[in-house]
């Protein structure tokens, strides 16, 4: 059907229920056979890495002001930020990363990326890849922006889109709020987000009522030792005993004092001491990432992370003046907690027009991060970010019954079904904006 034909039929239809079910999943059935689809091949044959989304960000403005948004480029680098003001009502913010990684596509499929670039961390040119699924984000983006001009009336209020960059670097929306997207654009009253999952049905949407990502620090702990000959340790103080008994102590953290109940993880991923078999060094250096869900969690990890290092220090006889140094970074993130009323009203609203059976419930398992979050937690925005399934539920069925393994994210064989992803992420988006700015 011709677009704007659809869009008047569905606005009669709309006249007696605020969102005809069928009228919009045709609409979006629609509009992905006619571009979508084929928009969605292009950002995944053209991947580029976090904060050199130029080709991509250019693509998304013309986009957006193709359909009718008010397009703000290069904002906290290479962000976009599209707004669509449609009279009185509440400012309601959707945001899509848009970067992709550093991977070698060897998913088989026949658009797979060969896209290279030269990566700004190392200066290397690397093979790029979506691997993650940020270019189902930003094809569905487009569909909710198309979806939400042609239905300006049906909802009132202010459209804001956002295209975040680096995502994967955690430093996107930093950048974007360092270059004052809210005084400039205004605060949203709410702020959404999805992500497509590889770990989930296709086109099935979950929207957990508490955290749906984990809060991340990255810290780093030093210690100093007193180099000696390895022959003669009795001269020295060894850091890489003590950096060791700093590991070993670190695991009760979680062990012994979270409460049971709650989630967290220390990892210490690196540990780098020494020059020589007979050298005892004068420094080792730990990396850790630090994860949990809420703000009681964080404090007794970090806390509890000096604590035993300094103390550690202390009882390998270390001077005061020399005991290990914990810093935790700037660039931390919070975790991402949706508002449990908002989450339990897009639960209703999305099962009503797309049935009940769109909605999924999995207890996450692992404790990734986002930085989607730098967005909402200060000052506090509600928000819910919900996840769409990307594999075909036969593949799921086949890893249950021992078959191939689905790939995981940033996994070179990662590979996302785009129809079912697409379709979902721009129906879920638009009928969660209408219950929030809808007539
Ligand atoms: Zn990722
Ligand atoms: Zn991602």
């Amino acid at each position: 059907m011709h677009k704007f034909l659809a869009a008047l039929l569905g606005a009669i239809l709309v006249y007696s229920f605020p969102v005809n079910a069928s009228e919009l999943s045709d609409s979006v059935n629609a509009d992905y056979e006619e571009y979508l689809a084929g928009l969605f091949d292009h950002f995944h044959r053209n991947p580029e890495l976090s904060l050199v989304e130029f080709k991509t960000a250019e693509r998304m403005a013309a986009e957006l002001r193709d359909a009718g948004f008010d397009v703000t480029e290069g904002v906290g680098g290479t962000g976009v930020v599209a707004m669509m003001e449609n009279g009185s009502g509440p400012l309601v913010m959707m945001r899509a990363d848009m970067d992709g990684l550093p991977v070698e596509e060897k998913s088989g499929l026949p658009n797979a990326s060969r896209a290279k670039q030269i990566d700004p961390i190392t200066g290397n040119e690397v093979f790029v890849m979506h691997a993650c699924g940020h270019d189902v984000h930003i094809t569905s983006l487009v569909g909710t922006a198309r979806q939400m001009a042609a239905r300006k009336d049906e909802w009132s209020g202010t459209l804001m889109l956002i295209v975040q960059p680096a995502e994967e670097r955690v430093i996107g929306a930093r950048n974007m709020r360092d270059d004052n997207i809210w005084e400039r654009f205004g605060t949203p009253d709410y702020a959404l987000a999805f992500h497509v999952g590889a770990g989930a049905p296709a086109g099935k949407i979950d929207a957990p009522e508490g955290a749906s990502y984990a809060g991340a620090d990255t810290v780093d702990i030093i210690v100093h030792g007193v180099g000696a000959h390895g022959a003669s340790p009795h001269r020295g103080k060894d850091p890489i005993v003590i950096g060791s008994q700093i590991v070993v102590a670190l695991q009760t953290l979680v062990s012994r004092e979270l409460p049971p109940r709650s989630a967290g993880v220390v990892t210490v991923g690196s540990f780098h001491s020494g020059t020589k078999h007979n050298i005892i060094s004068d420094r080792a250096h730990l990396q850790l990432t630090v994860r949990n869900t809420n703000e009681e969690t964080r404090k007794i990890l970090l806390d509890g992370i000096e604590r035993i290092a300094v103390n550690i220090g202390r009882a390998a006889g270390l001077p005061e003046d020399k005991l290990p140094e914990v810093t935790v970074s700037q660039e931390s993130v919070p975790p991402t907690v949706n508002d449990a009323n908002l989450a339990r009203r897009l639960k209703i609203a999305w099962s009503e027009a797309m049935g009940e059976d769109a909605l999924y419930e999995e207890p996450p398992s692992g404790m990734g991060a986002e930085d989607f979050p730098l967005f909402t937690a200060d000052p506090h925005i509600t928000s819910v970010y919900w996840g769409i399934g990307g594999t075909p539920q036969e593949d799921l069925d086949a890893e249950e019954a021992g078959g191939p393994m689905v790939a995981s994210h940033h996994s070179p064989l990662f590979k996302i079904s785009p129809e079912p992803s697409v379709k979902a992420g721009v129906e879920s988006t638009v009928v969660a904006l209408l219950e929030l700015m809808g007539d």
